[in-house]
């Protein structure tokens, strides 16, 4: 892989000798071809960071104003440096519409309207604020408004915010509260997140946040929990740890690890690990959180009702909070669906792209890890800055791709599901579904890598014929987006219940993603088939061999369920 990127970043491609071949490639908008253009503004009561300037006011024709998107924008009122007590009930009930904030529940502690509040009102510790200050926050979004002070009154909590509106800050500053106002004894808080690359950036984050304290946070690896085993005396040395759920699991069952003191455990990306895969893993990890006195909050973007059920089950008394509107993707995101037909069309799309010049940082999703190394293998050529993060390769691959593209020196990476959740790259323009998504979960974590903290980002989503039954879905999310889509989008039939969870559960068999003709490809199946039918035949003779060699790779051939990642 190393050396084709090498290879890649050496090679130049001759435009001028080699523009016939372009021609081929140069933009060709079928008749067929559908763009859906969307809002680009920020409707005010999304700017949750305060920073319209950093729009770029690229108002499409067809943009809705932000006083027509759901919610109603004209209400919004700034209160900025407002640090006063709410006076009444009504009051309240004005500033969470305004801050498109509803909450359920019990006894539902009041928000805050800055994060002076959370010092005179709850008592958080000045450093709190100082850091705060340090690392550029200045105002908390309207998830940290109302989740903070609930989870400070020690209540479980359902949150449903969007991609990039502050969620991680929600959970880790009351965590931080809890610790430091509590009598050092072990491991306090956790925090499980699906992926490794999540659980790291968390990590970075709780660690800006506890400068010049001596709140110790571990990041757990197979090196350090190992430590652990052998020294349980170390066991006492940190309060709050940050982990995937296979991990945890592993150390909890080689008595690596205490959590009988844990108070506080935070899911993030929650509806993730309540999926078949990871759930397992929860429980288990919630077994062995045995205080009684244990607080339960779940975060992520998405909630389907399904998981709120569920989760209820394990919570006890839970307020429920959701930002903006359920099902919807970030407003700040400019979402376009393109028809491509067939899967050489993608490639033909992609290259115009190129050819025509676009702004990166820019994330490719497809569907599987094969789909993504062959993706790789073709644009690796084109002269693009280039690179590919799956769960195959290692982990230090992984850490160094993620901060190559933090830091700008990559400027495309193909990446697998994998990436979709969580990760925070600021800066992304430009998001594209190459694969079309199998749930419309993935669409809007996918799409929420760009888009954020208040940032303006396109997503643009190919669709062939293949995917068009399920292209309502897509339309769905937009409409409840604020986007407009054309009548004839909004005519089509919901895809069948049954045929949805059948696509969750596997991807749609697609042609390779190559130059190489089909006629081509196809003889090069057959031969593949032919190999590993006699390799099959091989190991039919060897005992034990054929069953688990055939599951695991073809578990490997998908990311879409990460839980192979957490580890
Ligand atoms: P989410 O978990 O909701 O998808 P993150 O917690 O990753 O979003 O936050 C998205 C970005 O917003 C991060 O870069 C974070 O530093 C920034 N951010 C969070 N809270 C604030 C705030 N109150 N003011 C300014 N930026 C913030
Ligand atoms: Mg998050």
């Amino acid at each position: 892989m190393d050396f084709f990127k090498l290879l890649g970043a050496g090679a130049k491609f001759d435009k001028s000798r080699f523009k016939e071949d372009i021609s081929v490639f140069k933009p060709s908008r079928r008749a067929d071809q559908q763009t859906i253009d969307v809002v680009d503004i920020v409707p005010k009561e999304l700017d949750f960071f305060g920073d319209h300037s950093r729009q770029q006011s690229k108002r499409s024709e067809s943009a809705i104003p932000a006083s027509q998107v759901s919610g109603s924008a004209s209400q919004f009122i700034k209160e900025e440096d407002d640090h006063t007590p709410f006076k009444n009930n009504s009051e309240v009930a004005t500033y969470l519409k305004n801050h498109r904030i509803k909450v359920t529940g019990s006894d539902v502690p009041h928000p805050v309207k800055s994060f002076e509040m959370l010092c005179k009102e709850h008592k958080f510790q000045p450093f709190v604020l100082r850091n705060l200050i340090k690392f550029g926050f200045k105002q908390p979004t309207p998830i940290q408004m109302q989740a903070i002070p609930i989870a400070v009154h020690r209540r479980d909590l359902i949150a449903n915010a969007p991609t990039g509106s502050g969620k991680t800050l929600a959970f880790l500053l009351s965590i931080l509260h809890q610790v430091h106002t509590e009598e050092k004894q072990g491991l306090r808080a956790v925090i499980v997140s699906p992926t490794r690359e999540l659980a790291t950036q968390i990590h970075e984050h709780l660690s800006n946040l506890t400068t010049g304290r001596k709140i110790k946070t571990w990041l757990m690896t197979k090196q350090t929990a190992a430590m652990q085993a052998q020294d349980p005396a170390l066991r006492q040395k940190y309060d709050i740890l940050v982990t995937t759920p296979l991990r945890l699991v592993h150390a909890i069952q080689n008595n690596e690890v205490d959590l009988s003191r844990v108070r506080n455990l935070v899911l993030d990306e929650a509806d993730s690990l309540m999926e078949k895969g990871f759930v397992e893993q929860v429980d288990e990890i919630l077994a062995a959180c045995t205080s009684t006195n244990l607080q339960i909050s779940l975060y992520s973007a998405t909630m389907p009702a399904s998981v709120e059920e569920m989760a209820k089950t394990i919570m006890k008394d839970p307020i429920r909070i959701i930002v903006g509107s359920k099902g919807a993707a970030t407003e700040t995101i400019d979402q376009n669906l393109v028809f491509v037909g067939s899967e050489e069309g993608k490639l033909v799309e992609i290259r115009n792209m190129i050819v025509q010049g676009f702004k990166p940082p820019c994330l490719i999703f497809v569907q599987s890890i094969d789909r993504a190394k062959e993706l790789f293998h073709e644009l690796v050529f084109d002269g693009i800055n280039v690179d590919v993060i799956h769960s195959e390769r290692t982990q230090t691959q992984r850490n160094r791709i993620v901060q190559k593209f933090r830091t700008g020196e990559l400027w495309v990476l193909i990446c697998t599901e994998l990436m979709a959740r969580g990760i925070d790259f600021k800066g992304v323009n430009l998001v594209i579904n190459y694969d079309f998504p199998q749930t419309t979960q993935s669409y809007i974590h996918r799409i929420g890598r760009t888009g954020r903290a208040g940032r303006s980002g396109k997503a643009i989503t190919y669709f062939t014929k293949q995917d068009a039954p399920y292209l309502k879905t897509i339309v769905n999310v937009m409409r409840q987006s604020g986007c407009e889509v054309p009548e004839w989008m909004l005519q089509l039939k919901n895809p069948k219940h049954n045929d949805r969870k059948i696509l969750k559960k596997k991807p749609l068999e697609r042609d390779a993603i190559s130059t190489v003709p089909k006629y081509d490809q196809k003889r090069q199946k057959h031969k593949q088939q032919i190999i590993e039918q006699s390799k099959a035949k091989k190991q039919r003779v060897q005992p034990n061999g054929e069953s688990s060699v055939k599951n695991k790779s073809k578990n490997k051939s998908h990311d879409s369920n990460v839980s192979e990642d957490s580890e």
